[in-house]
C-alpha cells in the first residue's frame, strides 16, 4: 500500500491516524458487533459522539457560556440560504464581502429574504485580494456582517476578521476552520463544511452563540430550515459517519497542540511554497501578497503547456490534485492540517527541480 502527497482542495486530505483508527473500528465499533453506520442515531454509543463532537470544538476554539454547536448535512451551501432565511428580510440589511464565487454564492441566497449590502467586492481585479478594513464602506445597522475566511478557488485568506462597526461576524469558514485561532467573540454564526479541513464530506458545522438567536424571526419556514429545530433535540437523522470521523479529527487536531500549534505549521508550509514562488519569475503567484492563504496556494507558469507537463510530472512523483480550479487555471496546492510538511517539502524539491530543467 503507498499513500500519495495529496493537495486536494475538497474532499481532501485526512490525517492518516484517524482513517486507521476507523479502520479498525469499521466491522466491530467498541465491541457491538457492528461498525457506527450501522447503529441508531439515537443509541447511546452514536450520541456520546455526537456530543463529545460539540464539547471538543468548543474547546479547541475556546469558546464560552452562549456557543451551540450543529451538526448538519446540506453542506456549507445550504447555509448560504438558511442563516438568511432565519434572520433577514425585507426590513433588515446584512454587509456582504465579496472576494469570491462562494461569497458570490452566498450573496444570492441572500438576496431573497432581505436586503444586501455590499461593503467590498475584489471581483473587478478577478478576486486577487481580500479587503483591508479601511476598503470597507460598511452600512450603520446591518444585522450581521459575512465573509469567507479562506477563498479556497483564489488563493486568498483575511489575515484577520474585518471591521464590522460592531456588527456580529457571520462567518463561511469551510476551507480554514480549526487552521487557528479566530476572536470568537466577534462572531455569531461560523460554519464550515468539513470536507476540507475537518473530515469526509456529508457534515457541516454550524457554531451559532445565544446573542446571535436573538435575531431570529418570530416563525420561519419549512421546519428543518430553522435553527430552533436542530437546538432543541436531534430533529432528523446526522450524517453519523462523517460526524463520527470529525470526532477523531478533532482528537487527532487536540494532541498536535490545537489551534494555536496548526496556525504555525501552516504558516511554514505556506512560507516554504511562497519561498519557492518568488524566487524569480518562474512561477507566479495569483494572489497580492498580503492577501495570500496559507490553506489554498495557487500560482501560474509561464504557458498553460508548462502548466500541464507540471501536473503530469508531479503526478508521476506521487504529487496529486494540483491543477487550479477550472475558473482560474493554473496550479493550486491545498495545504490544508492533514497535509503534511513532508509532502510541502517533496513538493518544494519537485518545483526546485522542474525550473531547474525547464526554466
Ligand atoms: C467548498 C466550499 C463551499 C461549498 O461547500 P459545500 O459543503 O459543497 O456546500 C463553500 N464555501 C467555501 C469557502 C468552500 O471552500
Amino acid at each position: 500500500m503507498k499513500r500519495v502527497h495529496n493537495f486536494s482542495a475538497g474532499p481532501a486530505a485526512l490525517p492518516a491516524e484517524v482513517l486507521k483508527k476507523v479502520q479498525t473500528e469499521l466491522l466491530d465499533y467498541k465491541g457491538k458487533g457492528r461498525s457506527i453506520m450501522e447503529m441508531s442515531h439515537r443509541s447511546p454509543e452514536y450520541s456520546e459522539i455526537h456530543e463529545q463532537a460539540g464539547e471538543k470544538l468548543k474547546k479547541l476554539l475556546n469558546a464560552g457560556e452562549g456557543w451551540n454547536v450543529l451538526f448538519l448535512t446540506g453542506g456549507a451551501s445550504t447555509q448560504f440560504m438558511m442563516i438568511p432565511m432565519n434572520v433577514l428580510n425585507k426590513e433588515r440589511t446584512a454587509d456582504y464581502i465579496n472576494t469570491g464565487s462562494w461569497s458570490t454564492k452566498a450573496i444570492k441566497e441572500a438576496k431573497y429574504f432581505g436586503n444586501v449590502h455590499v461593503p467590498y467586492s475584489s471581483e473587478d481585479l478577478n478576486f486577487t485580494r481580500v479587503p483591508t478594513d479601511n476598503d470597507l464602506n460598511l452600512s450603520d445597522h446591518a444585522t450581521y456582517l459575512h465573509f469567507t475566511s479562506n477563498n479556497t478557488i483564489f488563493g486568498t485568506q483575511f489575515p484577520k476578521e474585518p471591521a464590522s462597526n460592531g456588527a456580529p461576524l457571520v462567518c463561511d469558514a469551510s476551507s480554514d476552520f480549526l487552521s487557528r485561532p479566530v476572536d470568537l467573540d466577534r462572531y455569531g454564526v461560523i460554519y464550515a463544511g468539513a470536507q476540507k479541513n475537518l473530515g469526509p464530506a456529508g457534515v457541516t458545522i454550524v457554531m451559532i452563540h445565544d446573542r446571535f438567536l436573538e435575531n431570529v424571526l418570530p416563525d420561519p419556514k419549512p421546519t428543518i430550515l430553522k435553527y430552533q429545530t436542530h437546538l432543541e433535540k436531534m430533529f432528523n437523522t446526522p450524517p453519523v459517519f462523517a460526524v463520527y470521523t470529525v470526532n477523531y479529527v478533532l482528537d487527532w487536531i487536540s494532541e498536535k497542540g490545537g489551534v494555536n500549534a496548526f496556525a504555525e505549521i501552516n504558516e511554514e508550509k505556506a512560507s516554504l511554497l511562497y519561498n519557492e514562488i518568488d524566487r524569480d519569475e518562474f512561477y507566479r503567484g495569483t494572489a497580492e501578497k498580503a492577501s495570500r492563504s496559507r490553506m489554498n496556494v495557487t500560482f501560474r507558469l509561464s504557458s498553460e503547456e508548462l502548466e500541464a507537463e507540471f501536473l503530469k510530472e508531479a503526478a508521476d512523483e506521487d504529487l496529486v490534485t494540483l491543477k487550479g480550479h477550472r475558473s482560474v487555471g493554473g496550479i493550486r496546492a491545498s495545504i490544508y492540517n492533514a497535509c503534511d510538511m513532508e509532502s510541502v517539502q517533496t513538493l518544494v524539491s519537485f518545483m526546485n527541480d522542474f525550473r531547474d530543467r525547464k526554466g
